[in-house]
């Protein structure tokens, strides 16, 4: 049963020396049989952050528009996307921010630079009750081995993979040709990387 994540990201010389770890057992997930499992909802979880903190901020095209940018940011629902779509002072639409790979990576290492109060939304989003928590790592000391999916480096290129099954639509012409991460093929036949 995964009860733990633990993970670096950046590759070789880049590879953080710090490692961040998530529990579930704080929002009463007993755990996860299934490995592909926990790294699916891991990765639904840090994607519906990503999309409140940073794909729902549309861009204010004038200075006057940045309102209705702020006010319209942190919301899944159609009703509250389309109530802001439009800066009521110059009436202009606003523009939807398109899905940057390179960014939602960035957005997921530099989650490990937070404090508690940076971090922000850590239980629940506009779209989703989240599974994973970052904080109290007390319960990971003394966790068995069995309990902990543990990835030693590139996390976040796991995770880009992960979240490209999840959501193939975000795919561009440019990231077909990205590289796989080794990590995400043993994961999606439920088989533990670094055992
Ligand atoms: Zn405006």
């Amino acid at each position: 049963m995964i009860r733990f994540i633990a993970y670096h990201t950046g590759y070789v010389e880049n590879c953080t020396v710090a490692v961040m770890v998530y529990q579930c057992g704080f929002f009463g997930h007993l755990g996860y049989a299934s490995v592909k499992e926990a790294w699916l909802e891991f990765t639904k979880d840090i994607y519906a952050k990503y999309f409140d903190d940073v794909l729902s901020v549309r861009i204010p095209t004038n200075d006057c528009c940045k309102t209705a940018s702020m006010l319209g940011s942190g919301h899944n629902s159609a009703e509250m996307r389309e109530k802001y779509r439009v800066c009521e002072k110059c009436n202009t639409e606003l523009k939807e921010r398109p899905f940057d790979a390179e960014e939602f990576m960035d957005y997921f290492s530099n989650l490990r630079k937070d404090t508690c109060d940076s971090y922000g939304d850590a239980e629940d989003t506009s779209s989703r009750n989240l599974c994973w928590w970052p904080f109290w790592t007390k319960d990971f000391i003394g966790a068995s081995k069995e309990q902990i999916l543990y990835l030693g480096e590139y996390a976040e290129l796991t995770l880009l993979n992960a979240l490209y099954e999840l959501h193939p639509e975000l795919i561009t012409e440019k990231e077909k040709y990205r590289g796989h991460s080794s990590d995400w093929e043993l994961i999606k036949q439920n088989i533990k990387p670094n055992i």
